[in-house]
This record gives C-alpha cells, structure tokens and sequence, in this order.
C-alpha cells in the first residue's frame, strides 16, 4: 500500500519536493485491531502548521514519516468484535491508503444512506463544528446581526454564511478569491459578495455600507483591518483562521487600526473547534435537520487517488477549491 511522508519542511509555499509517495507492506492486525481501506481523505489549511517545527496546537509531522489527517474509511478485516467488516470509521490517519489501526483510536460512523462519507470531513465533521460553534458561540450570533465572513467560499466559510441566513441574520456579506466564487456565494444565500482581489475595505464597504455586527475571520491580515473599519459599536468577530499569513516566512504586519478597538468597544476572539466538542451533539442534530430539508447546499471538491492527495492539498492553499477539498481513495 501507499502512504505519503512528509521529505523536507518548507519555507514559505509548499512545493511537491517538500513530499514524497512510499510504498509500504501492510502488517497483520493484532488481536484489538482494525485494517482499514480509506474511502476519502481530508486535506485542510491547519495541516500548513503540521509542517513547521516546534510548538502547535497540532503536533508537527516528522520528516521521512507517515503525515496524518481525517479521513473516512472501511474496515476489510477485524480482530475487534466491535468494529465488524464493513464498518464505516473516522480516523486522523489518512495520508494513506491502508492502514492497521487499534479500535479505540477509530470512530464507528453511523451508516445513513442520506448522508455521503465525505460529509463526516466537511459539513458533518471538523469544518461543520468549526462554523456552529465560531458563529453561534464565540462569535455570540444574534439574530438580525450583519455578519461578514472572510474565506466564504471554503468548507467552513460556506456553512458560515448559511448557518448565519438560516437562523436570521440581516446581511451576510462573503468574500472570496474569483467572480466564479463569488457569483456561487450569491446562489447560497448570501446578500453580498466581493471578489477580495480587487481590494477588501473597498468591497467591504461597497457591500456593507451601513458596517457589520459580527466578523467570522478565516483569513486574517487586510481582511481583519477592514473588518475592525467597518463595525459598528460594540463589534464581535471570531478569530478562526489567518490563511493569509500561513506561507509567510515573516510575520505580518498587525492591522493598522487596532486602537478603533477602544472607541468602538470590539471583542475580537480566538478559538480552537477542538474546546467546542460538547456542541456535537447539538450540532449535529441541527446540522442534520438543515440537510434533509434541503436549506444547507453543500459544495466539495474532490480528487481522485492517492497521488493527488498532495496536489490537493497543495490547490487548496492557492483557492483551487469551493467548499471541502476532499480526496477520493477508494469507492464507499
Ligand atoms: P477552505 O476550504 O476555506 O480553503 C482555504 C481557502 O483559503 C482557499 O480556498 C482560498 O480561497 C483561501 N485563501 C488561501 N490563501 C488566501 C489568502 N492569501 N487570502 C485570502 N484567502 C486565501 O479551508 P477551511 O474551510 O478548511 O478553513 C478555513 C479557515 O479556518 C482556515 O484559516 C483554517 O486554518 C481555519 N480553521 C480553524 C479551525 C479552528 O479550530 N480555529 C478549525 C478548522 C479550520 P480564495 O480563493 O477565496 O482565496
């Protein structure tokens, strides 16, 4: 079977070179193990972190090992009486076609015939819980809020803005990297759009003329700058990711207007999805309910192979992506 290594760390954007496909034998399972055949893998922009040495909240990978992330796959063999064949599992050992794994370190998936696995690393999964609990806890959401969401059109993004819509927010402004993005953003429900390439306080202005309550930040940087421009008193936005500066060899500048913060009396907060697991229950009923009526749209984009995985993963952080990035290994 195959597995990708992580060959060198890079600095600044990733390249090719920086990874490498191994061909590996599979060993037996022991007695409490699993073989698992992945079905689809997730790559996402925290995994950026993964490469870098040094203190995270994810453990970095090694160089010349197996890197690791979500995935979704099928037990084909079993030495736990818990997890028969044919199981549907979440693992965070992808970045691999096969591999043994002890049953606890693997989660038994529900098997619906309406939902697809992929949704367990989007909607359903990591990105989903990320979007509830950055809007409807951190980001304190109230109904007749204008929200503007930064990154809108990737796998958290998306379900940021339609959470926000669906539970009555005023205006829910989105910005992205392509017209073709933003035209998408507007079939989903939000008010407005703006492609940032042609500047982010111009199209935030243009699109939110009378200023944003809540700011759900994917992006960081200039988009942070704008955003603390455009709130009104008493502000929230939800520090969720800065993708902006994750290949940066320097750490950016700080947004210029830092000291709007006092006089407009923002709360500006950072979060990790991984302190809102006790959300799941609640989200995923939620969740659920909003995909069976048919008022959440849910876009990915999907690989093919294990080769791809990189070049997957690599698209992702140039914007090659709307909605999930997703990797397909093996069909359901
Ligand atoms: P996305 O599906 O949004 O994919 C990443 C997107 O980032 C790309 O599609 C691209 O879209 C955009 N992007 C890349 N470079 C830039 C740039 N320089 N400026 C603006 N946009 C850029 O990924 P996710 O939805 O999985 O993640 C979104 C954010 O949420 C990330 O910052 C991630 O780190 C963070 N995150 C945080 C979690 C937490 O617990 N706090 C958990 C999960 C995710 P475009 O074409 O629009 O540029």
């Amino acid at each position: 079977t195959r597995e990708w290594h992580l060959a060198a760390r890079p600095h600044g954007e990733p390249t090719p070179e920086d990874f490498r496909l191994v061909e590996v034998p599979v060993p037996e399972p022991a007695e409490g193990q699993v073989v698992v055949r992945m079905v689809v893998m997730s790559v996402d922009p925290y995994m950026r972190g993964r490469m870098r040495s040094g203190p995270s909240y994810a453990p970095p990978w090694e160089v010349g090992e197996v890197m690791r992330g979500g995935a979704v796959g099928r037990v084909v063999a079993s030495r736990a009486p818990e997890l028969p064949e044919g199981s549907l599992v979440l693992t965070d050992a992808a970045w691999r076609e096969v591999a043994v794994l002890d049953a606890a370190a693997v989660t038994r998936l529900p098997a619906a015939e309406d939902v697809a696995p992929s949704w367990y690393l989007g909607v359903l999964g990591m990105p989903g819980l990320t979007a509830y609990a950055g809007l409807f806890r951190v980001g304190a959401f109230r109904e007749g809020d204008d929200v503007f969401v930064s990154g809108a059109a990737g796998a958290v993004g998306s379900l940021v803005g339609q959470f926000a819509r669906l539970r009555g927010a005023a205006g829910v402004v989105g910005s992205a990297g392509s017209p073709e993005k933003v035209a998408w953003l507007r079939e989903v429900g939000f008010t407005a759009a703006f492609s940032y390439r042609d500047g982010v306080a111009r199209g935030l202005a243009e699109a939110a003329p009378d200023g944003i309550d809540l700011f759900f930040d994917n992006v960081g940087g200039e988009h942070l700058e704008a955003a603390i421009g455009a709130f009104r008193v008493h502000g929230r936005a939800a520090l969720c990711g800065s993708i902006s500066g994750y290949n940066a060899v320097e750490p950016p500048p700080g947004p210029r207007n830092m000291g709007l913060m006092v006089g407009k009396r923002l709360t500006l907060r950072g979060f990790l999805v991984s302190d809102h697991a006790d959300l799941r229950p609640e989200f995923t009923e939620t969740v659920t309910g909003w995909l069976r009526s048919g008022d959440l749209v849910v876009r990915e984009t999907v690989h093919e192979g294990i080769e791809q995985a990189v070049p997957a993963f690599l698209d992702l952080l140039r914007g090659g992506n709307v909605g999930k990035m997703v990797v397909r290994l093996a069909p359901d």
